[in-house]
């Protein structure tokens, strides 16, 4: 629809002979996915929302040849007591501090200019000229920056691993394979601001001693794809990448690689083979890609949104950085909220709000006033986290310390509703079907954990089968090659550990 509703504006705005008056620019996404389709016309701001191609004629006919803002058709919470609101004003936005998304919805991302008007680049030109590679990754370990792709390693440490090691060739690689059912962080960043990406990624050459960077994004984001070869297209044409770049002797060049689709490709070892031409499997580490990566040679691989924050910490300073968020967590984070939630979308919060904060302020709380269950963060392999825990500030390590991760930040709300034995079988199922094969624990040792947990669901387990299935996860966990099997089991331990009564009541129950 949106596509018809861009169509329609432009043909509306021709017919009309306002085409000094008024432009349609295209952008990435506004974050909040219920609302959608949204066009915002400037300068009022008026912030229409789930538009129809119908409604569009009213807007043209009213809002830009009359002046008269279409109350009707705005976005329910921005326009309040007779006065429009500012979007910063409306709940979903104003818990929010946009970062990594900073230009999402802002700019059109097919424009190279307008990433430039917005600072783009600015950074890159400041790194080239004013500092060393070991200022940079200096700067960056002052900022507390840690890898937004899951693990949470600290950036600027492994930004340093790749530059000591040792090596002829050296690259940088980002990380867009993103799997997580539900998850779209980094096909929004990539759609909706690519030229961030590539900053980010020549900046990191710069620093660890690399001129050649690979993207590695799935095949079923083609809109991602194409815009950020477009960008790519665009900022070699500039100068920005390339031979020489702002006159400096630093070159940096880079590619698209496409994955095929497979989940444990998100797995870097698994990553670095399926970029060699190989099958994407991982391998034991050490050594780790910062050593031996890329066709062997050391290799920086960080995420989209990790690599979205970087020009903006060049900018505003590694203490503008370090002082949002919690301790050991800085800066913001990128999550989608599904499930059980009214304001469906992307949300970038500071590290440290609490999980009710997410959820009740900017997620607008739970639909037809049901009571909040529990929250599944980090994906399929993450943990579900109890009502009891909704006051915990989310960082990296709260929730771990409550059996869940921060992953790359999928976010799923559950109400009363929801079994959550049929939502640990879920995430399992899931987990069964992209595992590599490669290892015992993983392959065959999930199969047998759903199989367990059908059997508990169909009302023919005993209570012997629950400690059976929590001893099988825990193994699991411990003896799994790589970090899809060792966190696999996190659903169903999770559950198993904050919602037994459930597990219980399927043994007793149905027997
Ligand atoms: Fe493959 Fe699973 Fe072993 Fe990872 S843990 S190597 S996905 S079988």
């Amino acid at each position: 629809d949106s596509l018809k509703i861009e169509e329609r504006f432009k043909e509306l705005i021709e017919k009309n002979d306002l085409k000094d008056e008024a432009k349609v620019v295209k952008t990435g996404c506004f974050g909040l996915c219920e609302a959608g389709p949204i066009v915002i016309v400037y300068p009022e701001g008026a912030f229409y929302s789930q538009l129809k191609v119908e409604d569009v004629d009213t807007i043209v006919s009213e809002h830009l040849v009359k002046g008269r803002i279409v109350t009707d058709l705005l976005y329910k919470e921005s326009y309040q007591e007779g006065e429009m609101q500012s979007i910063n004003d409306v709940g979903f936005y104003k818990k929010q501090e946009r970062v990594a998304l900073g230009n999402c919805g802002v700019i059109n991302p097919e424009v190279i200019e307008e990433y430039i008007a917005y600072d783009g680049y600015e950074a890159l030109g400041r790194v080239l000229s004013d500092m060393k590679p070991e200022e940079v990754i200096q700067l960056l370990k002052d900022s507390g920056l840690r890898g937004r792709g899951g693990g949470g390693f600290p950036a600027g440490l492994k930004w340093d691993f790749t530059a000591k090691a040792e090596g002829d060739q050296k690259y940088v690689a980002c990380n867009a394979d993103e799997g997580d059912p539900g998850a779209f962080m980094d096909r929004s960043v990539l759609e909706g601001d690519p030229h961030v990406v590539i900053e980010a990624m020549a900046i990191a050459g710069y620093a660890v001693g690399a001129d050649k960077g690979y993207v590695y994004v799935r095949a079923e984001y083609p809109i991602a794809v194409n815009r950020l070869q477009i960008a790519i297209d665009q900022a070699k044409e500039m100068g920005l990448l390339g031979e020489n770049i702002f006159g400096t002797d630093f070159s940096f060049d880079m590619e698209i690689r496409l994955g095929a689709g497979a989940f444990v490709c998100g797995e870097e070892t698994a990553l670095i083979k399926s970029i060699e031409g190989k099958r994407g499997m991982p391998v034991p580490r050490p050594p780790f890609p910062a050593v031996k990566g890329i066709f062997d040679k050391p290799t920086l691989l960080n995420n989209v949104e990790t690599y979205a924050n970087i020009p903006q910490i060049i900018l505003r300073g590694p203490e503008w950085f370090a002082s949002i968020g919690t301790e050991k967590s800085k800066g913001t984070k990128v999550f989608a909220l599904g499930g059980k939630i009214n304001n469906t979308g992307l949300l970038e919060i500071p590290m440290g709000t609490t999980l009710r904060e997410a959820i009740y302020d900017v997620g607008g709380g739970i639909p037809g006033g049901k009571e909040f269950k529990a929250v599944q963060t980090g994906g399929p392999s993450g943990g579900c986290i109890p009502a009891a825990h909704i006051d915990t500030p989310i960082d990296y390590d709260n929730l771990i310390e409550l059996g869940s991760m921060m992953g790359s930040g999928g976010m799923i709300v559950m109400d009363e509703d929801n079994c959550m034995v049929d939502i640990a079988r879920f995430f399992l199922d899931f987990t069964v079907e992209e595992s590599c094969g490669k290892c015992t624990p993983c392959r065959d040792g999930t199969k047998r954990m759903l199989e367990m947990l059908d059997k508990i669901a169909e009302g023919k387990g005993t209570p012997a089968d629950l400690d059976k299935l929590k001893t099988l996860a825990k193994t699991i966990k411990n003896a799994s090659l790589c970090g899809l099997g060792q966190t696999a089991p996190n659903p169903v331990l999770s559950t198993l550990d904050y919602f037994m009564d459930e597990y219980e009541a399927h043994v007793h129950d149905k027997r």
